[in-house]
């Protein structure tokens, strides 16, 4: 599990690299929110621990730029005491939690933990939405007891829409997922991939469905709720 501190108080962030990296978490830290940028558009991090006051610029800025562009990572915002009533309404752009400084170290790894136990989480290991349950180690699908067998291309595509269910997952971000198993992606691969998928869905008794938001992307909606 690779994890970035996103941190310009050094003790803070070498406490937070020391005991995070003891309990078994590749760590990177930076402390400026350009840096930040750089570092996420390399490396694919299971979770992200955001401090909100970075010198160079606002940390809620940088995390609804990361959900603007489809970065889903597990966010746990950190942010001082006095700053908690005007941040938490704040939190709705993208943060999965928040810990008010200052806070336990055991605090910190028991949050961190638990956002990469979530569903949507990178751990996760079975994403679930309505019947369909997909297993993201075996790349099993099931929808209720039976299994579906799915092209990787297709597997890939409904994994993402599960991981951000009910949300819209822009088409690029697809386009960037699938970029490296089909290189000869033309520019009408995604829609006619959706649309067997979506198909098969339909075919097996799905409760979900793939909703299209034209020029945008896809959204996958539990179609019994
Ligand atoms: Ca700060």
């Amino acid at each position: 599990m690779r994890l970035l501190i996103i941190e310009d108080e050094t003790r803070i962030a070498e406490v937070l690299r020391s005991a995070l990296s003891r309990s078994g978490f590749a760590v990177d830290g930076v402390r400026l929110c350009g840096d930040a940028r750089a570092a996420l558009s390399v490396n694919p991090y299971d979770a992200v621990i955001l401090d909100l006051g970075l010198p160079d610029g606002d940390g809620l800025t940088l995390l609804k730029e990361m959900r603007a562009h489809g970065n889903a990572v597990p966010v746990l915002v950190l942010t001082a005491r006095d700053a908690v009533e005007d941040r938490v309404g704040g939190l709705d752009t993208g943060a999965d939690d928040y810990l008010v400084k200052p806070f336990a170290m055991s605090e910190v790894i028991a949050r961190i933990k638990a956002l990469l136990r979530r569903p949507e989480g990178a751990l996760g290991a079975t994403l679930r939405s309505g019947n369909i349950a997909f297993d993201t180690i075996g790349r099993d699908v099931r929808i209720g007891e039976a299994v579906l067998v799915l092209p990787r291309r297709e597997s890939a595509i409904l994994e993402h829409l599960m991981r951000r269910a009910g949300r819209v997952v822009p088409k690029a971000v697809l386009e960037d997922k699938l970029y490296g198993i089909d290189d000869e992606l033309g520019s009408n691969a995604i829609p006619v991939h959706v649309h067997h998928l979506r198909r098969k869905l339909m075919d097996r008794g799905a409760t979900v469905e793939i909703h299209t938001v034209r020029g945008v992307g896809y959204l996958l909606v539990d179609g019994h709720a």
